[in-house]
């Protein structure tokens, strides 16, 4: 197969919830391709076990360039001070608003602390993050990209998924709103809906360290792992995908081969949606 190479030399990219899974590998590559990488997240430390150095400190240690900004996503305060502190880098070229939890729970069991936490960093964060990004954007006349993580979940419901499903969907919709009111301010926004990737998403809350955890109800609500026989059945591909599969697609649509792609869900999901 073909290989692809970008150059984002003279971008600066922020990548909420870089510091593990999905939004690490999305950093890396930024980093790979040249970028200025800020990455916000809550915590410096990766939450993965086999990874040890912070996500900053890997992409300076392959000779790119970057800093970490500790950000909750949830506090628009927290988002407006990273995006300003990506002045120094010259302004925000692409945001991505990446940072996401899981609570599992049904309508009748969940309680609205729990709902209201999962909504504060999947959609509010979001939306902190495109208003942010677009506000910098037009106050310096520059030009930009906006990328959200969706998920399958924008379009796909599941039981035990009421609030996580819910805000994937609103995260889609913020994506098509965006797009819309900044099309005419050459501010592309478009969003990336994973399927079953491999990180440690599903294992639950952010770190009991966390700001963020210190205001969680007191109830521990992990994902249930899908079983090899549920991946085999619900994934036409028959496997799960890794964030190396995925970051390329939020390369491909912050590029200039994507000059005409606006209010898009891009699927990376292993053909999950077809079913
Ligand atoms: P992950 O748990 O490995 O990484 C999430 C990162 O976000 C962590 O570094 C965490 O510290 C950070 N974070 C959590 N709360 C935050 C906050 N309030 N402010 C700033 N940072 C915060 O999870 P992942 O699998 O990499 O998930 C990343 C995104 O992808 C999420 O939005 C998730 O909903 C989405 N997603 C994941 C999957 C999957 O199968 N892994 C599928 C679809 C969508």
């Amino acid at each position: 197969m073909g290989e692809v190479a970008y150059n984002f030399s003279e971008e600066t990219v922020i990548v909420t919830g870089g510091t593990s899974g999905i939004g690490r590998e999305v950093a890396r590559r930024f980093g790979e391709a040249g970028a200025t990488v800020v990455v916000a997240d809550i915590r410096e430390e990766p939450k993965d076990d086999g990874e040890s150095m912070p996500t900053h400190e890997r992409i300076e240690d392959d000779g790119g360039r970057a800093t970490f900004v500790e950000t909750d996503v949830s506090d628009p305060d927290d988002v407006a001070s990273v995006v300003e502190a990506a002045r120094a880098f010259g302004g925000v070229d692409v945001m991505v608003n990446n940072a996401g939890i899981y609570r599992h729970g049904s309508l009748l069991e969940t309680d609205v602390d729990a709902f209201d936490q999962v909504f504060a960093i999947n959609v509010r964060g979001v939306f902190a993050g495109c208003r942010a990004a677009a506000r910098d954007m037009l106050d310096r006349e520059e030009s930009g990209c906006i990328l959200n993580t969706a998920s399958i979940s924008s379009e796909y419901a599941q039981i035990g998924h009421s609030m996580y499903d819910a805000s994937k969907g609103a995260v889609m919709m913020l994506t098509r709103v965006a797009a819309l009111e900044l099309a005419r301010h050459e501010i592309r926004v478009n969003a990336v809906a994973p399927g079953v990737i491999e990180t440690t998403f599903g294992t639950g809350n952010p770190a009991p360290e966390s700001r963020v955890d210190d205001r969680l109800p007191d109830v521990e609500a992990p994902m249930p792992d899908l079983t090899e026989q549920e991946i085999e059945t619900d994934v036409p591909m028959g496997r799960m995908g890794s964030p190396e599969e995925l970051a390329g697609s939020y390369l491909f649509l912050a590029s200039d081969e994507a000059s005409y792609v606006t209010g898009h869900l891009l699927y990376v999901d292993g053909g999950y949606q077809i079913l």
